[in-house]
């Protein structure tokens, strides 16, 4: 087995198994044939001073084909008159970040602003596991496609990979039939809220700005916020998401 080192080195090592959680970077997976990220969503974001207002405000969530096409944006504090600006989208996300900025800190340096920028994996496309090697957490695009977060089914599919890798070694057996079930396992857990979470950003990413107004002003109108009580939780999404697709799009009873 061969392996990359912080510095530029190439060197083998033998192991009874492997596990990929290399990220975002498919190189090694499409060197195996695993699992692949079915598109990517485009990530860009940076911690810039905003003064009182960097300590005041709540976190804001901005949305709209002009303003992040395909996902949403954000503005989170982060304490001492600093703020988290970002977004992601399907689209080169500079000129929708220039904007953004230029709407959170109209008069902020741009020269001191160091901005990161990343691909989202979205949606896993072919299996996790191969004849002693697993791969778990963006490796396996194990990421929420509601939101784009990957630290926490990456730790579930990393706890999931331990386990079944532990039971390889007490069994012996590292085929892909003993390490298959962390695919029954992960399917299991968090398959649905991936493609609850895919179809529905894929839905909203085709409501005009209008439309989304028309949504929001709904969504206030008939309290939806009260109407999910029991439904929210920070980490699963898929409930909400369709009791609020029902609420805010089926056409009313009699209608
Ligand atoms: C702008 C942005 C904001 C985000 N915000 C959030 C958030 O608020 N909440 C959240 O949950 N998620 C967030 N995410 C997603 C989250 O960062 C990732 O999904 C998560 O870090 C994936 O964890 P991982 O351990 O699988 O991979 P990574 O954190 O990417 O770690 C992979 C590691 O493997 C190394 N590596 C790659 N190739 C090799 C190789 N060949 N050999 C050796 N090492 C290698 C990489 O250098 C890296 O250190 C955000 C992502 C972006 C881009």
């Amino acid at each position: 087995m061969q392996f990359r080192s912080r510095q530029p080195a190439v060197g083998k090592l033998r192991a009874r198994v492997a596990v990929i959680a290399s990220g975002v970077n498919g190189s090694l997976n499409g060197a195996l044939g695993l699992v692949k990220a079915h598109e990517f969503l485009r990530a860009i974001q940076a911690d810039i001073p905003l003064g009182k207002d960097g300590i005041s405000n709540p976190t804001e969530v901005y949305v709209g084909r002009s303003v992040a096409p395909g996902a949403f944006g954000w503005k989170i504090p982060l304490g001492h008159g600093r703020v988290r600006v970002g977004l992601m989208c399907v689209e080169d996300p500079r000129p929708y970040f220039s904007a953004l900025l230029q709407r959170v800190a109209p008069g902020l340096d741009r020269g001191e602003v160091k901005v990161r920028q990343k691909a989202i994996g979205q949606m896993p496309v072919g299996n996790c596991v191969g004849e002693r090697i697993v791969a778990i957490g963006e490796a396996a695009a194990h990421v929420k496609t509601s939101t784009g977060g990957g630290i926490f089914f990456g730790l579930l599919s990393a706890q999931m990979a331990t386990d079944v890798i532990l039971r390889a070694f007490r069994k012996g057996d590292f085929s892909v039939h003993t390490l298959g079930e962390f695919e029954r396992f992960w399917r299991s857990a968090f398959g649905i809220e991936l493609w609850t979470g895919y179809l529905a950003r894929k839905f909203a990413a085709r409501l005009s700005d209008s439309l989304i107004e028309r949504a929001f002003d709904r969504a206030k109108g008939i309290d939806l916020l009260s109407r999910l009580n029991g439904n929210l939780r920070f980490d699963w999404h898929h409930k909400a998401i369709l009791a609020s697709i029902h609420s805010l799009f089926a056409p009313a009873a009699g209608a």
